[in-house]
């Protein structure tokens, strides 16, 4: 990445570590051989698909054929969402819960299982903090609940949601618990059994791997229907020729980010403290969206009265700041983010508010840089536009 650009947009995707690059590089040059075939180039791929199941069954905390590698966060939550919905229909169960803040993959998975499968759903509120109240499960449960899943942390917020207690309410009343967890990797303990959770998404580009490469820790003894059919790669559960080089990438990476974990969340919660408490004190009419504690410390979503966020970010971009207005698959729309409206934003609120996520290479310099710049830029499309 150019060097006098200021990437604040981790939570969109992370650089490739150097680390993981040169664990990937064996396999993307020569031949890197297919895990399904008998001869020797064939085994090596075997051997290597073996061990990084292995390293991430170990971060995980949970058996390697548990894990079935797909190509990514939306992969994974279709497969989840879907597998278990469709396996555990035959048996009367046509309900599903999650929550009104998931990532658009969860959503609109859902959207499809109401209308082409015929299954209900009941998506949790939040507080305006962002978080999702358990007691607010145990009503919802019903005798037909298939599946809840519910993020571990907001992609746009970085609230943090307590998901061993939803867990437990699940596993209490013998129903299926996903939760979609790209967002923690690094920050967050991932221990599946700490957290009591049956179903778990990654995708590897959220934690400084390669893109288009992901996984989902499906629990042994989870039904799931494959969405993708064909060979017998993943035990059944996912067919197709392994991305044998993006698989290791991953492994590799989510081997670091957990040796790494505190000392990196620890970095990051100073850089963001940093950053709330200068915007909040150099601008007026500024706020900060989500819980201040229960908070990825990468992700700092902040509102500006008065402004309307795609003019703040192109103006940034000017100045070689990347940052974003939440989703990326909304930015370019002008559509306010369903996060901050179900966390009782007006649209003009939402309308108004930006995303700065940050990462390893975020440095004390570049917050200072942008807090020393945002104030100006919020007061000059203050002045162009006035307040309503
Ligand atoms: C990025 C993201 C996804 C989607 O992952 P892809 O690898 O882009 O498919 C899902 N959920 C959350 C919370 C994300 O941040």
């Amino acid at each position: 990445m150019h060097n006098r650009l200021i990437y604040l947009d981790h939570a969109a995707t992370t650089p490739l570590d150097p680390r993981v690059l040169e664990a990937m590089l064996p396999f993307l040059s020569g031949t890197s051989g297919n895990a399904s075939s008998i001869h020797q180039v064939g085994r090596a791929a075997l051997q290597a698909l073996d061990d990084a199941r292995e390293q991430v069954a170990l971060v995980l905390g949970c058996q390697p054929k548990e894990i079935v590698f797909t190509s990514g966060g939306s992969e994974s939550i279709n497969l989840a969402l879907k597998g278990v919905a469709m396996a555990l229909r035959a048996q009367g169960k046509n309900h599903l819960i999650s929550s009104t803040i998931e990532h658009h993959a969860v959503l609109h998975a859902l959207d499809y299982l109401v209308e082409y499968e015929g299954f209900r759903v009941t998506l949790l509120p939040v507080d305006r903090n962002g978080r999702v109240n358990p007691a607010d499960l145990s009503t919802a449960l019903r005798p037909e609940t298939a599946l809840v899943s519910v993020m571990y942390a907001n992609n746009e917020t970085g609230v943090v949601q307590p998901i061993a207690d939803l867990a437990a309410i699940c596993r209490e009343r013998g129903v299926l618990f996903h939760t979609d967890a790209v967002q923690a990797p690094g920050q967050l303990p991932l221990d599946v059994n700490a957290l009591g959770v049956d179903l778990l998404s990654l995708t590897a580009h959220k934690f400084y791997g390669p893109q288009g490469v992901g996984l989902l820790y499906l629990r042994r003894g989870t039904p799931l229907v494959p969405q993708i059919n064909g060979g017998a790669q993943e035990r059944r559960r996912r067919a197709g020729t392994e991305n044998i080089a993006g698989i290791v990438g991953l492994a590799k990476a989510l081997t670091i980010a957990e040796s790494e974990r505190t000392t990196h969340a620890s970095r990051l919660r100073a850089l963001s403290e940093r950053l709330i408490d200068g915007v909040l004190t150099r601008i007026p009419q500024s706020w900060l969206n989500g819980d201040r504690e229960s908070r990825l410390p990468s992700i700092v979503n902040l509102g500006f009265a008065c402004i309307e966020t795609e003019s703040l970010l192109l103006l940034l971009d000017q100045r070689g700041i990347c940052a974003s207005s939440g989703s990326a698959c909304t930015s370019g729309s002008l559509e306010p983010s369903h996060v901050l409206l179900a966390m009782g934003l007006s649209p003009e609120e939402a309308n108004g508010s930006i995303r700065f996520s940050l990462g390893k290479q975020t440095t004390d310099e570049q917050i200072d840089i942008v807090l020393d710049l945002l104030p100006d830029l919020v007061a000059q499309l203050r002045t162009v536009t006035p307040c309503a």
